[in-house]
């Protein structure tokens, strides 16, 4: 397995790989989650790349970039583990040389709506080095995990209107046991808190089940439900919604009409702040 710190080196170690190419940006800190989708790509038939960069841009002021955990050593032994073929770990400066004017790219409707509306400039952020990324490596595909189902979507979005000349593949969500949805976050939590932020997913279960099974059709009855289990595990919520699951827009009602609807959850367990969603298949009235 090879790395690259530099561009000049990516490109070089880039353009003597031979076939198809499947890139996956990641922050590392890699888990189980992470690695599903490195499996996925090798097992797609395609040599994997994967990136390693805190993507300061994608920080808001008064968040974790600093404190984000960056175990190296463990990150590169979890990719040769996975049988990847290169990894490309730049430093800050390497992707926004000082001085270089900032370009901005985004996909305004969905990048400003609920996890845009708490980070604002986050999905900017986002959508700038991933395109960044797509251009340095060129890959044939993309693989991204369902859990950041919104960052999915718009760089779904991004590829397709800006005709990006790279597939999207989704992954869905790796969880614990339990059901905690894996993320390099849930490093910041105590047991306990760990045991608390089982209420997301509990949340989202209590939306599927009302929607699927008890067949509610008003979205306020699901997301009011959605928020009393949130609620009542002592989280605070900063939304609990459902929403159609390509543009992400409300929903006046939840209408089983072929289309996905979607529930997605973000709350903070003490100053840890998590996300999770579901895709949900409303049954057809027989
Ligand atoms: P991150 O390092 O958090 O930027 O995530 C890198 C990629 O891994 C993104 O496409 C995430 O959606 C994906 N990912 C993170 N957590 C999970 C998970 N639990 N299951 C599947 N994919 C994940």
């Amino acid at each position: 397995m090879w790395t690259a710190t530099t561009v000049e080196e990516l490109r070089r170690l880039r353009a003597s790989t031979p076939g198809s190419v499947a890139l996956v940006p990641t922050m590392g800190a890699l888990h189980a989650g992470h690695v599903s989708l490195f499996e996925a790509a090798r097992a797609d038939g395609h040599a994997v790349m994967v990136s390693i960069f805190v993507n300061p841009t994608q920080f808001g002021p008064n968040e974790d970039f600093d404190r984000y955990p960056r175990p190296l050593e463990q990150d590169l032994a979890a990719c040769r583990h996975a049988g990847v073929t290169g990894v490309f770990r730049p430093t800050v400066d390497e992707i926004y040389p000082p001085g270089q004017l900032e370009c901005l790219v985004t996909v305004p409707v969905l990048a400003d709506i609920l996890e845009g509306a708490h980070r604002p400039g986050h999905f900017a952020g986002v959508c700038r080095v991933v395109a960044k990324l797509f251009n340095l490596v060129q890959p044939d595909v993309a693989y991204f995990g369902q859990k950041d189902y919104q960052q999915l979507r718009i760089i779904e979005a991004m590829t397709q209107d800006l005709a990006m000349p790279v597939q999207i593949v989704g992954r869905p969500t790796v969880r614990e046991p339990q059901g905690l949805a894996m993320s390099s976050r849930n490093a910041y939590l105590t047991a306990e808190q760990r045991h608390q932020a089982l209420a997301l997913y509990r949340s989202l279960g209590k939306a599927k089940n009302l929607v699927e099974a008890d067949r509610e059709r008003d979205p306020s009855v699901v997301e009011s439900a959605m928020q009393r289990v949130l609620r009542e595990n002592g989280l605070q919520v900063d939304y609990a919604v459902v929403r159609d699951a390509r543009a992400l827009a409300p929903l006046q009602r939840i209408e089983p009409r072929g289309l996905d609807v979607v529930a997605l959850v973000a709350a903070r367990v003490g100053n840890v702040r998590l996300i999770d969603n579901m895709v949900l298949k409303p049954p057809m009235n027989t």
